[in-house]
């Protein structure tokens, strides 16, 4: 059974959320920065590093190397990684780790790494089908009442109208289909297409943000002759890597592309093997080959390098030079320290030198008040939140003393404050109240170094 199935993006959302107002560099097209642009403030001269990063990608001369952003926390390391996505194109895949996430008793570290690598590749899957192209219609109560051709009894909710060029043709869809339409996915009104010869359908009207899929069983699915399909379709589907290696740790997975995708709807914790990865490797392969699918590297950001070990780095150099790598962005703010898992290897950064010498190191600086006020405003902006300009004020002070990633936390609170308050705009005086119910880090270490006993 082929399916066309919802493809779920990447899963980390929450992750890029903080920065759902970076669209991009901001560059003008002779590669210089505007002052602010894309949603970027200030930062212009990493930005206009990671844009040759981004020249160099595109012209496919950055193999077998990575870039390493080098700067204090909340300098926008991870905005400037997730811009670098942005500008490779839309569906580019951005998989943002921290270092010490790939510990865990379950998995290898080498693994968990592994299995990032395979988030950070996506493939984009061209096929061309015979479909035919429908509105979802509401069944007359007549139809409901009757049975359709002779394919038994009619359930009504489980009723698709299809619309083609030779009048409506009703079709009995598999009980999956009347979960979707309970889950409003699938609606009168929306414009559908089957598949002439598998009979899966996708979703297209109204928002084309996702397809998602039916299973139709053989019994229940009024076939649609040959000759009445509607028109040639291309259907594009974005998965990654990782997405097909789960899909096919399952024993029914199936060998071809779309089967493989079938399986994302069904999530079940299994294994992937090595081997396995393989074969789906050589599928995918065989899939470029035939130029129905293309790979499209994303950019795999691992914040907190100094985190991973020596075992992972050696992992990290040989898996550059893999011929599917993504971009590898890495990202710390630590000068010299001690090379995880040595006794007393100092390096910069915390990075083997052998690895280090095919990085590209970017350093980002600190904001400047002006810069902080203006990115606390375009946040704010970005999150819907109205402020005064003295509350504005307030918060970029902390911007300064304290840090971005601070001022830019007290934001939301406040406006709850403000909310609650009935006032329509957050105030100096929401600001203030935040501060005091939540502190920043280096008053809370004072608080409890100053405490003479926290736990009796
Ligand atoms: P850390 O080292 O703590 O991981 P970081 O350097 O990765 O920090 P980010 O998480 O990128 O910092 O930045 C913190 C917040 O500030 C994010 O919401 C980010 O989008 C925003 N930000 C940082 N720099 C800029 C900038 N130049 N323009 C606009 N927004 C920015």
């Amino acid at each position: 059974m082929v399916q066309i199935s919802e493809v779920k993006g990447n899963t980390r959302e929450n992750r890029t959320a903080a920065h759902t107002h970076i669209k991009g560099l901001g560059l003008r097209s002779d590669g210089y920065a505007e002052t602010t642009g894309a949603g970027f403030v200030g930062q212009i001269a990493a930005r206009e590093a990671c844009g040759v990063v981004v020249d160099l990608i595109k012209s496919k001369k950055m193999s077998g190397r990575a870039v390493l952003l080098a700067g204090g926390p909340g300098t926008g390391k991870t905005a400037l990684a997730l811009a670098v996505s942005h500008e490779l194109g839309t569906k580019v895949p951005f998989c943002p780790i921290v270092g010490s996430e790939i510990y865990s008793t379950e998995v290898k570290k080498t693994e968990a790494l592994m299995e990032n690598f395979r988030r950070a590749i996506g493939l984009r899957v061209r096929e061309t089908k015979e479909v035919y192209e429908g509105e979802v219609t509401e069944l007359t109560p007549e139809e409901a009442e009757n049975p359709l051709g002779g394919y038994g009894k009619t359930i009504s909710h489980l009723l698709i109208g299809l619309k083609s060029y030779r009048g409506t043709k009703k079709l009995r869809l598999d009980p999956s289909i009347y979960e979707a339409i309970q889950k409003e996915r699938v609606t009168v009104g929306d414009v559908i297409y089957i598949e002439a010869n598998t009979g899966a359908c996708k979703r297209v009207g109204r928002s084309d943000a996702y397809a998602t899929e039916f299973d139709l069983e053989a019994e229940e699915y009024v076939p649609i002759p040959k000759g009445d399909v509607h028109k040639k379709k291309e259907i594009v589907q974005d998965v990654t890597l990782h997405d097909l290696d789960i899909a096919n740790a399952r024993p029914q997975g199936g060998q071809d592309i779309m089967s493989m995708m079938g399986q994302l709807m069904k999530p079940k914790k299994t294994e992937i093997t090595d081997k396995l990865r393989q074969e789906i490797n050589k599928v995918v392969n065989r899939y470029i080959d035939q130029n129905i699918a293309e790979l499209v590297p994303g950019v795999l950001f691992i914040d907190e390098v100094h985190m991973l070990d020596i075992e992972c780095f050696t992992y990290l150099n040989r898996a550059l030079e893999s011929t599917i790598s993504p971009i590898v962005i890495l990202a710390s703010n630590r000068g010299r320290c001690t090379i995880r898992g040595t006794e007393d290897i100092i390096a910069a950064h915390g990075i083997p030198p052998d690895l280090l010498a095919r990085i590209l190191i970017i350093p980002t600086v600190a904001y400047t008040a002006d810069e902080v006020k203006t990115i606390v405003r375009v946040r704010a902006k970005t999150e819907g939140l109205a402020i005064t300009e003295p509350a504005l004020e307030k918060i970029s002070e902390h911007g300064v003393k304290v840090s971005l990633r601070y001022a830019l936390q007290l934001l939301t609170p406040a406006s709850i404050l403000a909310r609650v308050g009935g006032k329509k705009e957050i105030d100096v005086d929401e600001v203030g109240e935040c501060e005091d119910l939540f502190i920043d880090a280096r008053r809370s270490a004072r608080i409890v170094d100053e405490g003479d006993n926290f736990i009796s």
